[in-house]
């Protein structure tokens, strides 16, 4: 059995291969490995979590999502808990943009600890890189309105982790979101 490091940097080497064409949407065009790499540092140097698959997953998070990697690839490479975080974070491309945003408010509640983790974690990073690295294009209402759906999101995602939950909490409180 491979060591913890070694596992860790298994998956963030295949993150890095199959984002490698991608880019976040920001005006410099950061390379997408950025983004996994991100989440994972919150999970670990925020969040204290030291769970090597929700490190793996959160590596992977958008693999399936938004590259060729499929959940069996996964499984094979990281194992069946890999695997089953990444399927609870991963938005099903065949519904429109309107339907995966209402699931995602609706699917948050239900989902495991894990994927609740990763998902905080992302949540997160992306409002982080809203307001320092804003989507080329977007203007203020269109950003006002991603926090207001993200913090719908992370209602149901509530009592999993206070130090991720209290840093969402100080972004929506900026904004006058106030969730709870
Ligand atoms: P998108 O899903 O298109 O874009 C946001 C996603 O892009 C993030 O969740 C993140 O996902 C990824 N991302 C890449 N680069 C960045 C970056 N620099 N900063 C932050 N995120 C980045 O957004 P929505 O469709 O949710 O649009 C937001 C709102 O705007 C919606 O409520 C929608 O109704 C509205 N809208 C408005 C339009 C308009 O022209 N006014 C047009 C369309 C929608 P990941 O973690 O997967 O990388
Ligand atoms: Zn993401």
């Amino acid at each position: 059995m491979a060591s913890d490091v070694a596992r860790i940097l298994d998956a963030a080497d295949l993150a890095a291969s199959k984002h490698r064409h991608q880019r976040r949407k920001d005006a410099e065009q950061t390379p997408y490995i950025n983004h996994p790499l991100g989440v994972s540092r919150i999970l670990t140097h925020e969040a204290a979590v030291t769970d090597v698959a929700v490190l793996q997953a959160a590596l992977l998070h958008d693999t399936v999502e938004d590259t060729d990697t499929t959940l069996e690839e996964i499984e094979e490479r990281f194992g069946e808990k890999v695997r089953s975080i990444v399927a609870e974070v991963t938005d099903d491309k065949s519904l429109s943009k309107v339907e995966r945003k209402e699931l995602q408010i609706q699917h948050a509640p239900h989902c495991s600890h894990e994927a609740k983790l990763v998902k905080l974690a992302d949540k997160l990073y992306n409002l982080r890189d809203m307001k320092c690295c804003t989507p080329q294009g977007w203007t203020k209402e269109r950003v006002e309105e991603y926090f207001v759906w993200a913090s719908k999101v992370v209602a149901g995602l509530r009592g999993t982790n206070q130090a991720l939950e209290n840093s969402l909490d100080a972004l929506f409180k900026e904004r006058n979101i106030f969730t709870h």
